[in-house]
């Protein structure tokens, strides 16, 4: 039984790319050789590396000042990268300012690896209600150097409404999972991150793209892994990089632009969300607790309105396994925060979308 698959990530991809993976998956463009068997540095391999990084820059729009580098390590290396290639000092542990806005539990995962090599000013936390909105984002401090922002928070399901004015202070942002699901304006940024596995492709590759005069304030004792001037220099290819999941990430972007590229895919995100969403605000049973000029187009926590915390989570446990018995699977919310959540990324069809409204409905008519 194909499902719906509303996992966080890794997550849903389209259908279409996995069966063209499929089809070539032991002899593409008549090479006779699966990408996973081939040099990276061959003839067979730099076409399909360089029509990924080519549709990433039409589909985004990324001007020509900005590297894009295919690394490993997940969105969470960046959290260290960040900081030690931009505020680092020449000896460990005495670093450049740095800002960070506190929206959830991977921001502050980044704010908390940054400390250990810059001064990380914490300019606002929506902490105070367990992360159901995004704060003002005050002005940069003078010296700072950079401005750290989690775009879209996976977990508590918000969203940055609109782009900080942070002046000449680069602005980094975290866009694992909003990556493509919106136009969003590149320039605006000095470094944005993303691991492939919420909205690109596969687990195991991290898109960074990264304006150039940001690159090479490494000091000398930084890995030399985790410098941005070697990749950049190398063009993601100082080392062995992630061959096939670039490989999936290029026909999970050729899917896209077929479809008519972020504006077209941005249409049918808001088209989902919507549906979700006012079936959450018109049900007697289910919430959401986000609030509404900040809500994920992504990724939309939900929770019952039960009174008491027995009755809640017995309501919770029940809804994810009698889901996931119809093929609704992977609702649980985050381990840390409880509840549901439904992650509704570009690969998820609408039809998923109105089979969960559907079931839901069924879920409170019995209750
Ligand atoms: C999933 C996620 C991460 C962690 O990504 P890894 O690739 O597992 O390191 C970080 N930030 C955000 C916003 C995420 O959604």
């Amino acid at each position: 039984m194909k499902v719906y698959n509303f996992s966080p990530g890794p997550s849903v991809l389209p259908l279409p790319v996995l069966e063209k993976a499929a089809a070539e998956m032991t002899d593409v463009n008549g090479t006779g050789q699966s990408v996973m068997e081939m040099s990276h540095r061959s003839k067979d391999y730099k076409p399909i590396i360089e029509k990924t990084e080519a549709l990433l820059r039409e589909l985004m729009g990324i001007p020509s000042n900005y590297k894009v580098l295919f690394l490993q390590g997940g969105a969470s290396l960046q959290f260290s990268m960040v900081p030690l290639n931009l505020a680092a000092g020449d000896v460990p542990g005495v670093g450049k300012k740095a800002s960070y806005i506190d929206t959830g539990i991977w921001a502050e995962k980044a704010a908390k690896e940054a400390a250990k090599y810059a001064a990380v000013d914490i300019k606002a936390s929506s902490k105070d209600k367990a992360y159901t909105y995004i704060p003002a984002a005050p002005a940069p401090s003078p010296g700072d150097a950079y401005y750290h922002i989690t775009f879209n928070n996976t977990i508590v399901g918000t969203k940055w409404d609109k782009i900080p004015e942070t002046d000449s202070v680069p602005l980094v942002s975290d866009i694992s999972s909003c990556i493509l699901s919106e136009p969003l304006d590149v320039s605006r940024f000095g470094i944005l991150y993303a691991g492939a596995q919420k909205n690109l492709g596969p687990a195991g590759t991290t898109v960074v793209i990264i304006r150039d005069d940001l690159i090479g304030h490494a000091p000398a004792w930084t890995p030399a892994m985790l410098r941005y001037d070697i990749h950049a220099a190398e063009d993601s290819m100082y080392n062995t990089p992630p061959c096939y999941g670039i490989y999936i990430i290029g026909l999970v972007l050729e899917w896209l632009k077929n479809l008519g590229g972020v504006d077209a895919i941005a249409k049918l995100n808001r088209e989902k969300a919507d549906l979700f969403y006012s079936y959450l605000d018109s049900s007697r049973l289910f919430y959401s607790p986000v609030e509404k000029p900040y809500r994920s187009l992504m990724n939309i926590p939900f929770v019952t309105m039960a009174d008491d915390d027995a009755k809640k989570t017995e309501q919770e446990t029940r809804f994810v396994k009698e889901a996931a018995a119809q093929g609704l699977i992977n609702l649980a919310g985050h381990r840390l925060v409880g509840g549901m959540r439904a992650s509704i990324y570009n690969a998820m069809p609408i039809d998923g979308v109105k089979a969960l409204i559907e079931f839901m409905k069924k879920f409170e008519g019995k209750k």
